[in-house]
């Protein structure tokens, strides 16, 4: 079986007691079964103290947050299970984290969490983009359309070729892919052949500078952190589209693109996208911070992903339209 990767995906590491943020923070950890029952059967201080903390709730189990924190986060900003049970003692969640792993049955592709600070300034590098890939023993047959996969796989490399060799600006470059996504969403229909137009113009559409309308659809939906909320309230910059835009695009179409297959939908995950890359390059600051911070708020919870794809069709601040508009400056 094959596995695919950016070659960004071998070089992190874990920067641990000098990270600017730490997955260790805020986030309530799911801690799987096999773990949660390993760590209540635990002697001991640290028995005792996760017996503590961990709690059942109707979704399995979880690690409570004290003051902002993991109660297993020590002052050196390591894990106290880490520390002392070792690397095979974490949680999936905790061992895996960044790491992404979407297995397709016949391949799997892994990638990094943009949320990871330090996963969020290697992807925006925009150094190791390439898709490597290797064999690995097994692999089972595909429950996927294949015939709706090969479309999404095609398009895909055709999108990352463009990307990769276009010099448009990126608002330009957005416009592209939203209109190329409804294109293949009519191949995927059983429509004609997808068409890729770089250079194309939209006729009718009025530029719009206003990101007030995306900013209070992203504070409708939950939120972490105050520093998530203060930014939302916030009067939006003008977009100022650095190279690393290119690349959280990447990220964006690698994470999602295939995920069509399990209903035949690329226009609402191609608007996800969008109004991603459109708020973070509109709500300013580092881009690395900003964009790891979108991704701890959104990309870290089903529920706002879910409020977004459905919203794709519903919200006025996710419309076309709208979308098209804000591209047009
Ligand atoms: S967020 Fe990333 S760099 Fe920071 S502690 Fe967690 S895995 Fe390490």
């Amino acid at each position: 079986m094959e596995v695919f990767y950016p070659k960004y995906y071998e070089t992190f590491s874990c920067i641990a007691a000098e990270c600017p943020d730490s997955c260790c923070k805020e986030w309530s950890v799911d801690v799987d079964p096999q773990a949660a029952a390993f760590y209540r059967q635990l002697s001991g201080d640290l028995g005792d103290r996760l017996r503590e903390v961990l709690q059942d709730t109707e979704d399995g189990t979880i690690m409570t947050i004290e003051n902002g924190r993991c109660p297993m986060w020590r002052a050196d900003g390591l894990c106290r299970i880490q520390a002392e049970l070792g690397h095979d003692a974490l949680c999936k969640v905790c061992r895996e984290f960044p790491r992404l792993t979407h297995d397709y049955g016949d391949f799997i592709e892994l990638g990094l969490e943009l949320s990871c600070p330090e996963a969020a300034r290697i992807i925006l590098s925009g150094t190791g983009n390439t898709i490597l890939s290797r064999f690995v023993p097994g692999g089972e047959e595909p429950e996927y359309d294949s015939s709706a996969m090969a479309i999404l796989k095609r398009t895909r490399a055709e999108f990352f070729t463009f990307l990769e060799t276009t010099l448009l600006p990126f608002p330009k470059i957005l416009t592209t892919f939203l209109l190329y996504a409804h294109s293949v969403q009519e191949e995927l229909d059983g429509g004609e052949k997808a068409v890729l137009l770089p250079e194309v113009s939209v006729s009718g559409v009025s530029a719009a500078k206003d990101l007030r309308p995306l900013q209070d659809f992203f504070l409708s939906l939950e939120i972490l952190t105050p520093q998530w909320k203060t930014m939302l309230e916030a009067p939006t910059v003008t977009p100022y589209w650095k190279n690393g835009h290119k690349s959280l695009l990447h990220y964006f179409v690698l994470r999602y693109w295939l995920q069509a297959v399990s209903d035949y939908d690329i226009v609402c995950r191609a608007k996800f996208v969008v109004a991603a890359c459109l708020l973070i390059g509109g709500l300013g600051g580092d881009l690395v911070e900003t964009a790891q911070l979108f991704s701890k708020e959104i990309e870290n919870d089903p529920d706002n992903v879910e409020a977004i794809l459905d919203g794709a069709y519903s919200h006025p601040a996710l419309t076309d339209i709208q979308l098209l508009q804000l591209l047009q400056n």
